[in-house]
């Protein structure tokens, strides 16, 4: 199965995309935590991308698309759950392409939908146990607001293959209701 998850920051898509990807047995495919490990490690990307995140910017399209082709030609077969890409209309495109040239068709968007309020408690909440350089409180304010501008326009772009999963709740009641809108 090939999935993308497409959320909010805060929203707990990579929690879920991990969770469903234990059940499923899929790859999970966080562009964010490939970055992360590219910037601790200082390569080249790492290097390249560090002033974005910490900005709460989107790092260049061609550099994840780059990245990302590079996983998806590795693809072994057993499908994938993309998180946190594509993140604009432009990299849904260049993704669309790869697909294709591929012959690995989409077959659910999940988005995790939260409430704007909810989001900016846990993500502050989130800065203070895992230390991550881009939830200090003006970088969420940025990030939210890329996600509102960029990233939610492609929801639509999906059409029918998106399923809107209520993002409020327990882990387990949020992981059961997405399980149960993919198989749908
Ligand atoms: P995430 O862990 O998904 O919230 O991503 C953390 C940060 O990594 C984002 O705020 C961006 O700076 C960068 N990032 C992750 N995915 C992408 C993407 N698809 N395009 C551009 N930047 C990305």
């Amino acid at each position: 199965m090939n999935l993308i998850f497409i959320g909010p920051p805060g929203a707990g898509k990579g929690t879920q995309a991990k969770i469903l990807s234990d059940k499923l047995n899929i790859p999970h495919i966080s562009t964010g935590d490939i970055l992360r490990s590219n910037i601790r490690e200082g390569s080249d990307l790492g290097r390249s991308a560090e002033g974005y995140v910490k900005a709460g910017e989107l790092v260049p399209d061609d550099l994840i698309v780059t990245m990302i082709k590079k996983v998806l030609d590795s693809d072994d077969g057993r499908g994938f759950i993309l998180d946190g890409f594509p993140r604009n209309l432009e990299q849904k495109m260049s993704l669309d392409k790869m697909l294709s040239d591929i012959n690995k068709p989409i077959d659910n968007v999940v988005v995790i939908d939260v409430p704007k309020v909810n989001l900016v408690d846990r993500l502050l909440q989130r800065a203070v146990k895992e230390g991550r350089s881009d939830d200090t409180k003006e970088v969420i304010e940025n990030r939210l607001t890329v996600y509102e501008e960029s990233t939610k326009p492609i929801i639509n772009a999906y059409g029918d293959m998106v399923k809107i999963v209520n993002g409020v709740g327990t882990i387990e009641e949020i992981s059961n209701r997405i399980s149960d809108s993919i198989k749908q």
